[in-house]
């Protein structure tokens, strides 16, 4: 199983790490992930047209159906619930992914939020 997403890539000219607004601290940390002190934020300069961002990127996963999940497909079992079992085995998913471009700088943490990741329960 292969899935992505675009998300815009920051302008690496002109972008800043800032404190993390309050809205994205909240959200992560409903999500159940780690909330960093601090994240990139796109702002604008001449090489971006004043966009904070240039080109896009996708943010992936990539996994391999085992029995368990192909029984679950069949089943007809929610996306939540074969999503739950996929994180209990640590496959990595895609707020992930964009979690850890959002770290280094590659795009922001209000693209991985855009992009309406589909995440686990
Ligand atoms: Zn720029």
């Amino acid at each position: 199983m292969v899935a992505q997403r675009l998300v815009r890539r920051l302008c690496p000219h002109c972008r800043e790490r800032r404190p993390l607004p309050e809205r994205e601290a909240q959200w992560l940390a409903a999500m159940g992930v780690a909330v960093p002190d601090d994240s990139w934020q796109a702002v604008g300069c001449e090489r971006c047209d004043g966009l904070g961002y240039r080109g896009r990127t996708g943010v992936f996963e990539v996994w391999q159906p085992s029995a368990d999940d192909h029984g679950l497909i069949l089943r007809q079992a929610d996306e939540t619930r074969l999503r739950s079992a996929l994180v209990e085995r640590g496959e990595v998913l895609m707020l992930q992914d964009g979690l850890d471009k959002a770290e280094e700088g590659i795009t922001s943490l209000r693209e991985v939020l855009r992009m309406g990741a589909i995440l686990p329960a």
